[in-house]
């Protein structure tokens, strides 16, 4: 069994658990493993460890060489640990913010060296695999390119050679959509007229969760959600894109705002997008799993907003997963504009082809997910919009572009 299935045994496992033979080598395994996993070094306990074996760890967010800082220290970033194997060789761990999760193994940090070398470094997932191709950004954020990953055989590391560059090389599951980015979209929006922007609660942790609208007063309405899920940044960008389309000065927009309101929360868990969370909030609950026991602020907060809405028409939560696909509820359903999910994803058929989503219309209908409480609840159509996490960003903004378009068609009644 190799090591970092050793890394993978919660605090308390015992040497044998990490399948090692008896000795002084499974021993220092052990403590080393019990450190990272109990505390990530932190803890006095594992001070009787040999120093040299226990030191090659670093506990995150912050990993400090001679020649080479990691980090992991901004909002969005996550690096749990590091170990330096050999001169330019490092191993980096990233740990979920609480167990168990979904394995949505985020990572997010950045590379700075004051002589630009060539590093070779293992990705390393605790409680996770290697899910998201790694982007690489050169200049802080504001541009991406994948970055070439070799996934081991048994997917619980990945080894990434970084561009060579002084300076700081940021390295992220997904390109970085962060709340700063998500203000200066809202800034944006606010900038269009009849743009309205309110905040409509805190999360847990005190952030505030802010709120859209614009189109008819009084006008049956669109929900928009956004975020629940922090890594799942692909839903983010269609999301955006969607919102844009809706706002856009053309016939079909115009005649869409005029018939219709638009209701939407950007970003409902900003607690986990902050804090680099693989899926959870502050308290370690799947906001998406808490539609209907209410027991987070962030869901409440949505519920409540919700409540004073007014006559809802359609309800889209955006996600990502592993591929493109729309999560509705099946055709036989009761209900206000029952037909709408079928006309949806035939119509993007029609548009998009092999490229339109694939619709699933029995997926978790028992779980206290948005979709089912709000379809439930309001006995309109709720569709969760699910972006892959490998789809080319273009093709993300072309589907949700044309996904707008469609749904604006489809409430007008018009031919989509
Ligand atoms: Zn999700």
């Amino acid at each position: 069994m190799t090591e970092l299935n050793c890394l993978e045994m919660s605090a308390g496992a015992s040497p044998g658990a990490c399948g090692c033979h008896h000795g002084r080598e499974c021993l220092l395994r052990f403590l080393t493993i019990t450190c990272l996993g109990a505390g990530l070094l932190a803890l006095s306990g594992c001070a009787s460890a040999p120093a040299e074996k226990v030191a090659a760890f670093q506990d995150g967010p912050v990993c400090h060489y001679e020649a080479v800082e990691f980090s992991g220290d901004f909002e969005g970033g996550r690096l749990s640990a590091c170990r330096q194997e050999g001169d330019r060789r490092f191993a980096l761990y990233f740990r979920p913010e609480d167990t168990p999760i979904n394995p949505s193994s985020w990572y997010a940090f950045a590379i700075e060296q004051a002589s630009p070398r060539e590093l070779e470094l293992s990705l390393n997932y605790v409680h996770g695999w290697h899910r998201y191709v790694p982007k690489v950004s050169l200049d802080d954020g504001e541009t991406w390119a994948e970055l070439e990953a070799t996934p081991s055989r048994e997917g619980k590391r990945a080894t990434i050679r970084p561009p060579a560059a002084a300076g700081r090389v940021l390295i992220a599951g997904q390109p970085l959509f962060n709340l700063d980015r998500y203000r200066s979209w809202m800034d944006e929006l606010e900038s269009h007229p009849g743009v309205e922007r309110q905040t409509i609660g805190a999360s847990e942790a005190g952030r505030e969760i802010e709120a859209i609208s614009f189109g008819a007063d009084g006008a049956p309405v669109l929900v928009l959600i956004g975020r629940q899920h922090p890594p799942e940044i692909p839903g983010a960008i269609a999301m955006q894109a969607f919102v844009n389309r809706l706002l856009e000065d053309d016939p079909l927009a115009v005649r869409f705002r005029q018939a219709f309101r638009v209701e939407l929360i950007p970003v409902l868990n900003p607690d986990g997008v902050a804090l680099g969370h693989w899926r959870h909030n502050t308290r370690g609950v799947d906001v998406n799993r808490d539609w209907g026991p209410f027991t987070q602020a962030e869901s409440r907060a949505a519920r409540d907003w919700m409540a004073q809405l007014g006559d809802l028409a359609v309800a889209i939560d955006f996600h990502g997963t592993r591929i493109d696909t729309l999560y509705t509820q099946p055709d036989d359903v009761p209900g206000e504009r029952a037909g709408f999910p079928r006309d949806l994803s035939e119509a993007l058929i029609r548009h998009l082809g092999a490229r339109a989503p694939k619709r699933d219309a029995a997926h978790n209908p028992d779980l206290p997910t948005s979709k089912t409480w709000i379809h439930t609840t309001y006995s309109i159509p709720a569709l969760t919009y699910e972006v892959g996490d490998a789809t080319p960003l273009p093709e993300i903004d072309e589907t949700a572009r044309v996904a707008a378009e469609v749904t604006m068609h489809l409430l007008l009644e018009e031919p989509a």
